[in-house]
């Protein structure tokens, strides 16, 4: 497919609002798309060179992005600063750049979604010395070839800030659009609208309904049974090549179709597959998708509880019993174990295994099942003087050399909360109380860098108090109560899993701008804009700035970290590639037409970076609703 069709969709989609009508932008590219191209389509619709699990980092600033545009141009790298600073973005300014160029310059190749797909695969995959040219070379190339507003939507890409507000539901919705609208049926037939109200039977007949249907149309009429769910069998006929099925039930089959796509998706992370499952084997194709080992899955996160009582009324299953935990103050981990393999992947999907080896190790001896998922809290502990603060821990993290030594100063434990996956099954359809006893009957109790997460299963508030006093007075961070009875929804956060804890809420935003200081600050960021997740459109939304609080090698950390982010500078401000996440604690939350979330925090101040989230686990709009309507 030619580049130039996925631009006039991008336009598109960045002139409307209406999700209904991104849906069916999105979808009618998926069915035009040829085959081969799917994969590719599907991650960049969303603005994303790779899928997910696969976690490839283009790692692109600013300064790399100038001296692609004045290779691929023969224009000078302060010419295009010049234009940078006039245009205010630089996608846009690489439009006009590439616009006036053209009009001296034949056209060259034309741009494909293969060759923009390569290239990027080039540039994640370039190492070592030479890899900083090799990326210009490869950005160069694209811009060479692409038209002025190809060229701007190439750049946006790979500063991985496309702004078109497509998000993972509208993806999803649209592949069902594309690939199942068949199954979902037309609202009319030969002109006549068959809804219940029409053939005047009561919604609660449903059953009459289709017999009434299929004898008015049974001659032309043939049956194909699709299973939908594990639950029953959704029947449908079809007409003259048109399905057809009773308007009451459209809703029923598009959710349950929604849902099939959305499981496809939480067990592989990748809609490219999902896309082409979706368009080569259908339904049942997608159903056959499971958990794969060594593939990460997006973790299932937790909502706030500001109560035992509330906590326990969200979570609380038959008798109000629930299962409580401490809540470890660390980095979640996800354990793939196949054999002797063993890999270690945060929750942003990176892989960590080779700064674990002791973990490694250790969960080799004290799991003896051939394949395993499990999940826990990584803990900076030491016997001698307790828990680590996390900082200490994140080191370790970072560290790729002298391993050795590290284990040594900084000793971990894993505490195993969760197991998802066990010798060729996927477990996430089954219930927590099934997840944790399989967990604990896995686990042999011999190696102490290893152990299972202290649990409690009580409905009695007076033992659930205690517990979580125990765990406050162990220094754990609170507790977590979850839900017996409940699943495993990787990437959702959920209400039946909740976390207690003693503090304040404070919420996790990114940061998306920021402005040069004066004076002795004159050359670190500070007024960091914040911004939180409107969920729907995958966009970050500004809810304030956050100036008090720093201390000066928190500015300058910040500020090393902040600057190859820089997208575009105006005057003394400057935005940012959302890639810094912030804890950050306030007064109150008030509502201001000044910012794009509709609100405001008062006093924001920094308690913490989150070195550990990505994005997508900034707090989202709807909480930041909650709060503030908890407030009032
Ligand atoms: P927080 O800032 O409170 O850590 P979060 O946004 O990182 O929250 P949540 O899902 O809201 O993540 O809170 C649960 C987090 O607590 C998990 O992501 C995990 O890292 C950690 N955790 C520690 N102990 C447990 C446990 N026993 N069960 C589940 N999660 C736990």
């Amino acid at each position: 497919m030619d580049y130039s069709e996925l631009v006039k969709s991008y336009k598109k989609l960045e002139s409307t609002q209406s999700t209904l009508e991104k849906t069916e932008i999105i979808s009618k590219l998926f069915i035009n798309s040829p085959k081969e191209d799917l994969d590719t389509l599907a991650h960049l619709i969303r603005g994303k060179a790779f899928s997910e699990w696969k976690n490839l980092d283009l790692g692109i600033g600013k300064k790399l992005i100038i001296k692609a545009i004045s290779k691929a141009t023969g224009i000078k790298e302060e010419k295009v600063k010049k234009e940078w600073k006039n245009k205010g973005d630089l996608g846009d300014a690489v439009e006009v750049i590439v616009k006036n160029k053209k009009q001296q310059t034949l056209t060259t190749k034309k741009l494909t979604l293969s060759l923009v797909q390569e290239n990027l695969e080039k540039i994640a995959g370039a190492e070592g010395s030479g890899s900083q040219s090799k990326k210009i070379s490869l950005i160069a190339e694209l811009i060479g070839s692409a038209e002025p507003e190809e060229a701007k939507y190439i750049v946006r890409t790979v500063l991985e800030n496309l702004r078109i507000g497509v998000g993972e539901g509208l993806v999803r919705d649209a592949i069902v659009k594309a690939f199942f609208s068949e199954l979902i049926g037309l609202s009319e037939l030969d002109g006549y609208e068959i809804t219940g109200q029409q053939v005047g039977i009561d919604k609660q007949l449903l059953g009459s309904i289709s017999e009434y249907r299929l004898n008015k149309v049974k001659e032309k009429t043939e049956l194909i049974e699709i299973d939908l769910s594990d639950d029953g069998i959704s029947k449908l006929w079809k007409k003259e090549g048109a399905d057809v099925f009773i308007t009451d039930r459209k809703k029923e089959i598009e959710d349950r179709l929604k849902g099939i796509v959305q499981h496809a998706y939480d067990v592989s992370t990748d809609f490219g597959e999902v896309a082409e499952v979706a368009s080569k084997k259908g339904v049942q194709g997608l159903r056959e998708m499971d958990i794969e080992l060594f593939r990460p899955i997006r973790v299932m996160l937790a909502q706030k509880s500001d109560s035992m009582e509330d906590a326990f009324e969200a979570v609380g299953s038959e008798e109000g019993l629930a299962a409580l935990e401490y809540k470890y103050d660390g980095i979640r981990v996800q354990i793939h174990k196949e054999g002797s393999d063993v890999k270690i992947f945060t929750r942003r999907l990176e892989e960590i295994t080779d700064q674990f080896p002791e973990i490694v190790n250790a969960i080799k001896d004290s799991i003896d099942e051939e394949e395993v998922i499990v999940e826990g809290e990584l803990v900076g502990f030491d016997p001698q003087k307790g828990y680590l603060p996390f900082q200490k821990l994140s080191k370790r993290i970072k560290r790729k050399y002298n391993i050795r030594e590290m284990i040594e100063k900084i000793p971990v434990t894993v505490y195993l909360f969760d197991l998802i996956y066990c010798n060729g099954n996927s477990l996430i359809r089954q219930n927590l109380r099934i997840r944790w006893s399989k967990l604990n009957s896995l686990i042999n109790k011999i190696d102490n860098s290893v152990e299972l997460a202290s649990h409690l299963e009580t409905s009695d508030l007076d033992k659930a108090q205690s517990f979580y006093q125990k765990a406050l007075d162990e220094n754990q961070e609170g507790i977590m109560l979850k839900n017996l009875s409940k699943r495993y929804k990787p990437g959702s956060r959920v209400g039946y899993m909740v976390k207690l804890k003693p503090v304040m809420e404070t919420l996790d935003l990114a940061i998306i701008g920021a402005e040069w200081g004066e004076g002795r600050r004159r050359d670190w960021l500070g007024s960091y804009k914040l911004a939180c997740m409107n969920k729907e459109t995958g966009e970050l939304k500004s809810i304030g700035k956050m100036a008090t609080g720093f201390t000066d090698e928190q500015l300058e950390e910040l500020t090393n970290k902040l600057e190859d982010m820089i997208i575009q500078e105006d005057g003394r401000s400057v935005k940012l590639k959302p890639k810094v996440i912030v804890e950050v604690a306030y007064e109150e939350i008030q509502e201001s037409p000044k910012y794009e979330s509709g609100y405001a925090l008062r006093f924001p101040r920094l308690v913490a970076e989150r070195e550990t989230l990505g994005t997508g686990d900034v707090d989202t709009l709807d909480r930041i609703r909650e709060l503030y309507g908890k407030q009032s």
